[in-house]
């Protein structure tokens, strides 16, 4: 018999049911062989000609701009979701609401090697890619046209059309529902005990141990009390904090460390480190200093969670958080 799990922040309801048919598959994350490449890598040092001109770079001091020579990388997206150029054109049609679909859509390319992955590399690269996190927040938000941000990475995704490792960026005009949901939530908590209601969660999965999967000087790594996914987890700072722009750079340091570790962990527990990772963080123009808590969501590509899970939001998940924190944290 499942148990019915309410998430804190969220309210959302989440069924964990260990003894549902799709536990076996749950445990594991299939290795595709990536697709092979139609033609040269894009992002792969000496073809930047194929990719839109460069936005910022890390390189070599001697480095010309649009050459080989980085080490991260930042670019236009080969396909945008959205154009950073024009307004907004808001309008009506009849009840809807539209507007050009105007935002930044950046890649950044994490390394000049095709074959690396977080796992394997340098802790020094890692921390040059959240640097570089760091760094776009800081200037997207210069634009008073957006009001988000959002850092999204498929990591070691065989399905991706480009296996080289890099990340998207995005800069919105709205507030994406997932970290909508998350404020709301936030600001109810907030106005009823005057407590981060991340705060909260931290404080007693550190102290209780049973869903904490690892924990630095400034970091936490929690399997969360209602996972939607098998082996999700959350990476938060353990200071409070809503903003990942204001990270300083000893803790980024340590961020680095942590999150090389993680992707390591997830290739020993589960075969293979495919994840989704998304950036969770305040929105820039409204002050949620005190209720938000920035964080990483980690998602592993196991198994598909059960057919409810997509068209109604209901989530089903065969693997209890507390045995996903156990084996998570053996090896860690
Ligand atoms: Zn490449
Ligand atoms: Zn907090
Ligand atoms: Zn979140």
């Amino acid at each position: 018999m499942g148990e019915l799990r309410r998430d804190p922040v969220t309210n959302r309801w989440v069924v964990i049911d260990p003894e549902r048919p799709d536990r076996e598959a749950a445990l594991k994350v299939e290795a595709w062989p990536p697709p092979p490449l139609p033609g040269p890598c894009p992002l792969c040092p000496g073809n930047e000609s194929m990719t839109p001109p460069e936005i910022i770079a890390f390189g070599e001091p001697t480095r010309q701009r649009n050459q080989a020579g980085w080490w991260v990388r930042v670019t236009p997206d080969l396909q945008p979701l959205c154009r950073i150029e024009g307004d907004f054109d808001r309008r009506p049609e009849g009840p809807f609401d539209v507007m050009n679909a105007l935002g930044a859509h950046e890649i950044v390319i994490e390394s000049p090697e095709h074959q690396s992955t977080w796992a394997d590399f340098p802790e020094q690269q890692l921390e040059r890619v959240l640097r570089m996190y760091r760094m776009r927040s800081l200037d997207l938000r210069l634009d008073e046209r957006f009001r988000s941000l959002i850092i999204m990475k498929n990591h070691a995704d065989a399905a991706s059309i480009l296996s080289h490792p890099h990340s998207h960026v995005l800069a919105l005009p709205f507030v994406p529902f997932g970290i909508e949901e998350e404020l709301r939530g936030c600001r109810e908590f907030y106005a009823r005990k005057e407590r981060c209601a991340f705060c909260d969660i931290i404080l007693h999965e550190r102290v209780s141990r049973v869903r904490r999967v690892a924990e630095t000087d400034h970091f936490v790594v929690l399997a969360p009390f209602a996972s939607r996914f098998p082996f999700e987890t959350w990476l938060l700072p353990i200071r409070h904090a809503s903003d990942f722009g204001k990270l300083g750079d000893k803790e980024l340091v340590d961020l680095a460390w942590l999150v090389k570790r993680m992707m390591q962990m997830l290739g020993k527990v589960l075969g293979n480190p495919s994840c989704t990772i998304v950036l969770h963080s305040a929105p820039f123009d409204e002050p949620h200093t005190h209720d938000y808590h920035w964080h990483f969501e980690i998602i592993p590509k196991t198994a598909p969670v059960a057919a409810f899970g997509l068209g109604e939001r209901l989530f089903v998940n065969p693997i209890p958080p507390e045995k996903a924190a156990a084996l998570m944290g053996q090896q860690i």
